[in-house]
């Protein structure tokens, strides 16, 4: 039995495991398949104050200080949790916990237009720091208008022979300005605003053109899509309250089960806030335990 367990090692999962884990609570975070979350699609953090590198850097930094605590982190993903408090993994292990913590981020929303399913892994990607190596010197689009789409039509832009950045707005209204700026400034980025796409096609070696909405084929060897994320929390079950992104509100959930990072409602998809709501969390959990010592 475990005080705290914890689905999900990215910021806020780990930032949660360091305060209750230092506070002297068994704590078990399961990180899911992969480490870090989203931290590492981010190859220069810039605006996590008091660091400068990349994203899975900082995930290694934070894994290593709430294991120094004595935080037991393994990377498996929870499956379901039944009775709140009892969490069965994928392999069939069952842990059990006083304290849950929800913290399994986000995760891409899929572009559904003709031939993105079929060609996905073939030409259609959803990370470009994963994929973005295949297509030097190629001539790639990537969909969306928002902080996502902006870090990768940049990331793409050192790597690729062309970027157009296709948004179905007039402007970047969403966007930072820096971010903004910096995509205005590349020569071979080239952004086609009211522009959306209503299918991707090719051949058996892979995507060779789209389509727009209007009728328009541009030829191209890879679409990055970054048209925002949805919650990771299809395994709770269905007495846990979510929004149609599959977020959580905080308040919704049952005493001793609490919820930090992108899987929170209403919340700025940022690593700040996600360290700051894994803290608040953890903070929570420690009262709740400290006051509850019998359940
Ligand atoms: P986002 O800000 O929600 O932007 C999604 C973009 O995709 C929007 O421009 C949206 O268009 C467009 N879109 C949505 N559905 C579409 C569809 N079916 N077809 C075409 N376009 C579609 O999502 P995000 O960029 O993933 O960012 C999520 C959060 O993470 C934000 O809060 C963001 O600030 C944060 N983030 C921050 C950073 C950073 O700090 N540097 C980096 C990445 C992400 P509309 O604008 O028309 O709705």
């Amino acid at each position: 039995m475990y005080d705290v367990i914890i689905l999900g090692s990215g910021p806020a999962g780990l930032t949660a495991a360091l305060y209750t884990a230092r506070a002297g609570k068994k704590t078990l975070v399961l990180g899911g398949d992969e480490a870090f979350g989203t931290l590492n699609k981010i190859p220069n953090l810039e605006n996590y104050p008091g660091f400068l590198g990349s994203g899975t850097a900082l995930g290694e930094f934070m894994q290593k200080q709430a294991e120094q605590f004595g935080a037991e982190i393994v990377f498996k993903k929870a499956e379901r949790i039944k009775n709140n408090f009892s969490v069965t993994c994928e392999d069939g292990t069952e842990y059990l916990a006083r304290v849950i913590i929800i913290a399994t981020g986000a995760t891409p929303r899929k572009l559904e237009i003709d031939g993105a399913r079929e060609f996905m892994g073939r030409g259609v990607s959803y990370c470009a720091t994963c994929d973005g190596f295949f297509y030097s010197g190629k001539n790639v689009l990537v969909i969306g208008g928002g902080n996502s789409a902006l870090n990768d039509a940049l990331y793409l832009a050192d790597l690729a022979k062309n970027v157009k950045i296709l948004y179905r707005k007039p402007s970047f209204s969403r966007g930072e300005q820096v971010l903004v700026d910096r995509v205005n400034a590349k020569e071979n980025i080239e952004c086609l605003f009211e522009t959306e796409l209503s299918s991707v096609g090719g051949n058996e070696t892979g995507l060779t053109f789209a389509t727009t909405t209007s009728g328009d084929k541009i030829e191209c060897d890879g679409v990055f899509v970054a048209i925002g994320h949805e919650a990771n929390t299809d395994f709770l079950t269905e007495e846990i309250k979510r929004d149609n992104l599959g977020r959580i509100a905080p308040k919704s959930l049952p005493a001793g089960m609490y919820v930090a990072g992108d899987v929170r409602s209403e919340l700025k998809m940022q690593v700040a806030t996600a360290v700051g709501t894994g803290c608040e969390v953890a903070m929570d959990a420690i009262a709740y335990l400290n006051q509850n010592a019998s359940v």
